[in-house]
């Protein structure tokens, strides 16, 4: 959930969102999301501390951490230092700061560069502290770091590290090129970075809208999803079998730009909300997930319940508070004894509550009168 707003830093293109504004994705986005304020989440917040755990460890600083940071931080400082130790007359550099020659607009911190004069090799690794999959082949972040740092004719080794989700090629995956498939690459890069700073940069909405600061305002995003509602709503026809595929593969599209817009809408919103804002027909209101718990520990419960009802209701185990209610045990009774856990906050609109007037818990028949 963003809901934390950081300085906002120049209007410049960075490696760490080139998968937007790179390879064809939204030129316009660099300029646009300077606008907005940056935001992050609690797993940005996360992944911000795990990075700076394995940068201590690799910077040979202790490692005090549990065995749950240890998964993600472990295999791929292990990685860097097989490489590093295994590699005489290597240089290793953590989360040192790099600028492009060519392009001074283009900076950025890799989390962990290796020079190998003795191989002429440039190993980098950038470590993926989520679950959404990402790959090493064609990784725009990783290949803007190459160009950067690359000495002439010098072969290239980029690799994610990424221990949380399954992938069949493992936690470390790598791809590798020469020099003359970097410079192919470098030409494109520079031509993005000038895409994007010219003035009146076109704007592509796309899945590079995910994680884009401008999400929330961007009317061609906006656009899209409006078009995209026109379209699904339109008079039902008869295709032909040899369309259905495309017109599938059209509707998934457009749902996942649908609920990339309202989950960035949402969040903007949940943070307006929490600060007082007032906002008409919308409020906070409480979601899926509330539950009533044993607010004693489960063996004063249990004695209590026995000594009120004469009955031990631990058979074989002490039922959650909602089973004894649903078996007939007085409210009254639970309610000393309990305490109520609420769902997640969510944003709600008027739309929600008479929607949930005609489907939900709260029956009002009048609709099929
Ligand atoms: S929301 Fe999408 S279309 Fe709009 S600026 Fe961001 S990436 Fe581009």
């Amino acid at each position: 959930m963003p809901d934390v707003a950081a300085p906002r830093p120049p209007v410049a293109p960075r490696p760490s969102s080139a998968e937007r504004w790179c390879g064809g994705g939204c030129p316009g986005s660099v300029a646009l999301a300077a606008r907005y304020p940056q935001t992050t989440n609690a797993a940005g917040e996360n992944g911000t501390r795990l990075h700076g755990l394995a940068a201590t460890a690799l910077n040979g600083g202790e490692r005090i951490y549990g065995a749950e940071d240890a998964k993600v931080v472990d295999p791929y400082v292990a990685d860097v230092f097989r490489e590093h130790w295994g590699r005489p007359g290597s240089e290793l550099r953590i989360e040192k700061g790099a600028q492009w020659a060519l392009n001074p607009l283009l900076k950025g911190t890799p989390d962990a560069v290796l020079l190998d004069p003795a191989n002429k090799l440039l190993i980098i690794w950038d470590l993926k502290t989520g679950w959404r999959l990402i790959e090493a082949m064609m990784n725009w972040q990783l290949i803007c770091y190459a160009i950067m740092l690359c000495p002439p004719q010098w072969t290239i080794e980029l690799r994610i590290a990424q221990p949380l989700p399954y992938h069949p090629d493992g936690s470390i995956r790598s791809w590798a090129l020469n020099w003359a498939q970097l410079m192919q690459l470098a030409m494109r890069v520079d031509a993005a970075v000038k895409e994007a700073m010219a003035p009146g940069a076109v704007l592509r909405p796309g899945k590079h809208c995910l994680y884009c600061d401008a999400l929330t305002g961007c009317v061609a995003a906006r656009d899209v999803s409006l078009g995209a509602v026109e379209y699904a709503a339109g008079e039902p026809v008869e295709l032909p079998d040899e369309h259905i595929g495309r017109e599938l593969e059209v509707l998934r599209e457009t749902v996942k730009i649908l609920e990339l817009r309202m989950g960035a809408l949402e969040e903007s919103t949940a943070a307006k909300l929490r600060a007082g804002a007032q906002i008409p027909g919308v409020a906070m209101r409480e979601g899926k997930g509330g539950k009533t718990k044993w607010a004693v520990d489960e063996k004063a419960a249990r004695s209590t319940i026995h000594l009120l009802t004469g009955k031990d209701p631990a058979v074989p185990h002490l039922p959650t508070p909602t089973q004894l209610k649903n078996a007939g045990v007085s409210e009254a009774m639970l309610r000393p004894l309990t305490k109520y856990q609420p769902g997640k906050m969510v944003v709600s609109t008027d739309v929600d509550d008479r929607a949930k007037k005609i489907f939900g818990s709260e029956p009002n028949m009048e609709h099929i009168k």
